[in-house]
């Protein structure tokens, strides 16, 4: 069978161009060419964003907020439609346990279209009465206004779920976007192309450029002086260069980046929830989620259970092929990646550190012998100064570290550059309350790890990010609220 051609998709339809360089889309559990992608150049990046002025100009200022919704219903629908086309894709791109793609991935893509949707058939415009002297009134009235093209740079550890939690709520607030998913998961991007083709959304709302960041399709629609505002979702690093670009313009901008994401586990914590929920924290997609946990913080009296407990639960996932229902972690993202983890655990070992499971590359047989497999990775014993205790791994990996008291712990969760996502363990009620005020983290889970309601907010502190996304704060960063005053 000849290899699928991935190419971009602007103004309604899917330009392919022979002089277009192309890249390899490979699958990470085998290794083997799945796709092939025409990597958009200036020309194309350029037509892209035009072809979303048109549209932000012209059809989706003139939409009403109804019919809004029921554009973003409609994908919601054509997504359902292909569900299992979708399931396939992202499959394919990422090497994710098929029951994970199946049973949380694609269907929160969905929901995320109809959230949105929700919203902006509740959402109510704000009026204030000011009361003048001698008896006079004036009516304010604060509206949305979009802001016309938003940029939407995505990266390649939830897909589909990333690129529609920036999509939905940017057409609901009446902007066009113009996407670039990343070089590593284009085919659901790709699909969802193809299904925004077959339900004949207006053209130029919606349009996909292909590409990687520096030098190539990112870098050029994050400098493109058409796009109105940006919002991307990657590394620390990568954000710095996309703010610098936004810069340029005074353009609003989105920064979801990266973590290095504290677990307290305290004396009163219920120890099987706790090591439960941190074997999710750690390993779950195999360790490549931004608010997974890779530091975790112990009491002492239950660290050696502790330690014990989550390396019997790393010993008991299952890699194997995706498809296999029995399979529980997929591989990493490509091979590219999993040599980076792996110079992470030469790193622990060199600085003296106690592996208690993986720090290795498994030996996978047959048709998987060739993928990105990494075991889950326990190491305890490194200092916190510790370049693997202070910078995001993005693997199946955790450093455990015991602590003395409240103090002590709170202190070592804080210290860090980063401030995404934050978990505690402990079954005193008041303590919880108490810390999980003092900790520094966007997100704080109280016995609990991953509960995310898109209705509230997201987002990170320091080098995690800037700005919220999800409900209300959506609504916030994709339009720009002006008010009318008018006397009466
Ligand atoms: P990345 O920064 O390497 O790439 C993300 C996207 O940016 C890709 O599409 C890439 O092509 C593009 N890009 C790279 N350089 C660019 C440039 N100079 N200009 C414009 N675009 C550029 O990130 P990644 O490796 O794809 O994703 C993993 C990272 O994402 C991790 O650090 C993770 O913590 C973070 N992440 C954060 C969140 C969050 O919500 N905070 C969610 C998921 C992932």
């Amino acid at each position: 069978m000849a290899t699928p051609v991935i190419s971009a998709f602007l103004d309604g339809r899917h330009v392919s161009r022979p002089e277009l360089r192309r890249f390899e889309k490979r699958d990470p559990a085998t290794d083997a060419l799945i796709a092939e992608v025409e990597e958009s150049d200036a020309g194309l990046v350029d037509e892209a964003v035009q072809a979303a002025r048109r549209a932000a100009r012209g059809i989706a200022a003139a939409a009403s907020s109804d019919q809004r919704a029921d554009w973003l219903l409609k994908i919601a629908g054509a997504i359902r439609g292909r569900f299992d086309a979708f399931v396939d894709a992202e499959v394919r791109d990422t090497g994710k346990p098929l029951s994970m793609v199946r049973g949380v991935e694609i269907p929160r893509a969905i929901a995320t279209f109809e959230i949105f949707a929700e919203l902006l058939r509740t959402h109510r415009d704000d009026v204030v009465v000011t009361a003048l002297p001698e008896g006079r009134r004036a009516v304010n009235m604060t509206t949305r206004l979009p802001h016309g093209v938003v940029a939407i740079i995505c990266p390649w550890n939830f897909p589909l779920v990333l690129a529609v939690w920036k999509i939905a709520p940017a057409l609901a607030c009446g902007n066009a976007v113009v996407v670039k998913p990343s070089e590593e998961t284009p085919s659901s991007v790709a699909l969802l192309a193809r299904v925004i083709e077959e339900i004949e959304l207006p053209r130029g709302l919606f349009n996909v450029v292909y590409g990687f960041g520096q030098d190539s399709a990112g870098a050029l629609l994050a400098a493109h002086p058409g796009v109105n505002a940006l919002t991307f979702t990657g590394e620390t690093r990568t954000g710095e260069a996309i703010m610098a670009a936004a810069a340029r313009g005074v353009r609003p901008v989105s920064l979801e980046l990266g973590g290095k994401n504290a677990a307290i586990v305290f004396g009163s914590a219920e120890l099987d929830a706790a090591i439960e929920g941190s074997a999710r924290s750690a390993f779950l997609n195999s360790g490549q989620v931004c608010f997974g946990t890779e530091r975790i913080y112990v009491h002492r009296p239950l660290f050696e259970r502790f330690v014990g407990g989550l390396s019997a639960r790393a010993a008991a996932l299952r890699m194997g092929d995706p498809l296999d229902p029995g399979t529980t972690m997929g591989p990493l993202i490509s091979r590219r990646h999993r040599d980076k983890v792996l110079r992470a655990c030469a790193v622990a070992r060199d600085e003296g550190a106690t592996v208690h499971a993986g720090g290795q590359a498994p030996s996978m047989s047959g048709r998987l012998a060739e993928g990105a497999w990494m075991a889950p990775t326990i190491w305890t014993g490194l200092d916190e100064s510790s370049a693997i205790v202070r910078h995001e791994v993005f693997g199946p990996c955790c450093h455990i570290a015991p602590f003395d008291d409240e103090d002590e712990a709170v202190h070592l969760a804080n210290d860090s550059e980063y401030g995404l996502a934050a978990a505690l363990w402990s079954r005193d009620h008041a303590q919880a309350l108490r810390v999980s005020a003092r900790l520094r983290a966007g997100v704080v889970w109280v016995n609990a790890w991953g509960i995310r309601d898109l209705r509230t907010p997201f987002g990170g502190l320091g080098r995690s990010g800037i700005g919220r996304e999800g409900g209300l704060a959506s609504l916030d960063f994709y339009s720009q609220q002006r008010n009318v005053c008018s006397l009466v």
